[in-house]
């Protein structure tokens, strides 16, 4: 339950540190085979829009398969569940969201496109403390749950922002349903720092996100989300579908992966990156104060 200190009126957007999607519950189903999901073949590479090109369908299989979508509202009385309802047209936002997760993780003309065999999310709006988590379901990994709290979406402020701010806890979440995270040993700081990457790159960020140098490259959510997008615009679009893949059914270690994806370890990028920051951006860079350095 990381709730991180936050200064803003909003609560932190995400919390718990979800390992259960990743180690728990969603390895032992996803990871240890390799191709699970259809097809190497081509569908038209996307944007970030939801829609797929359907043109010649006749030749390339859908782009992905979208998984059965569920809501569960446990407590229809109360304020988060009207606000929720009233906010947003939930098959939409989720069936967008899960588009445009697998469009910003996998590319579909890579001969590796292979994301996990998620078959069903059902969102479970509940009381319960923090913001949302996501996790697998107890008979099978395949289908995920997304729990999100019933009290953080009544308390999003301004109220003017909470279809934005829940359809961005929602795709953060529904990253975890789509992520690779390497058997259960990917750093819980790097998968959640995918998530908020994916988030920052459908421009869901919330306005309290600042793009500056944290303590550590790992230390997750926006603060790794930023690295990240650092790297996909240092090595080329299509870096972090990349990293994702090589997420995929086996371990991490720490050198060998950087190493072996980028060409030198992440202690180094991490200072390219942070010297860039003081450098270049210094607009955006340090409006807070710096935790550390
Ligand atoms: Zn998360």
């Amino acid at each position: 339950m990381a709730r991180l200190p936050q200064t803003t009126p909003a609560p932190q957007p995400i919390m718990v540190f979800m390992p259960q999607t990743s180690s728990k519950d969603a390895s032992p189903g996803q990871a240890p085979t390799t191709t699970t999901a259809a097809a190497t073949a081509t569908p038209a590479p996307e944007q970030s829009s939801s829609t797929t090109a359907a043109t010649d369908a006749t030749v390339r299989p859908p782009p992905f398969a979208q998984p059965k979508l569920r809501l569960e509202v446990r407590d229809l009385a109360h304020p988060g569940a009207t606000r929720f309802l009233a906010s947003l047209d939930a098959a939409q936002v989720l069936s967008t969201a899960v588009a445009r997760v697998h469009s910003l993780l996998y590319r579909p003309d890579a001969a590796d496109y292979s994301p996990p065999p998620t078959r069903s999310v059902t969102v479970i709006l509940r009381d319960m403390g923090g913001v949302a988590y996501t996790t697998g379901t107890e008979l099978d990994g395949d289908h995920k749950e997304i729990h999100v709290s019933l009290a953080y979406v009544a308390g999003v402020s301004p109220a003017s922002r909470t279809a934005a701010e829940i359809t961005g806890v929602l795709t953060h979440e529904l990253v975890h349903c789509y992520q690779w995270n390497a058997l259960g040993t990917c750093p819980g700081g790097l998968i959640e720092g995918i998530a908020d990457w994916v988030r920052l790159n459908c421009g869901l960020s919330p306005p309290h996100w600042q793009k500056k140098a944290g303590d550590k490259w790992d230390a997750g959510y926006q603060n790794t989300a930023y690295f990240l997008q650092y790297l996909e615009e240092r090595f080329g679009s299509g870096t972090i579908p990349r990293l994702n893949e090589k997420l995929r059914g086996k371990h991490y270690e720490e050198k060998t992966f950087w190493t072996e994806l980028l060409g030198r370890p992440v202690d180094q990028l991490w200072k390219d990156y942070v010297k860039s920051l003081e450098g270049g951006s210094k607009g955006q860079a340090v409006d807070e104060a710096t935790q550390t350095s």
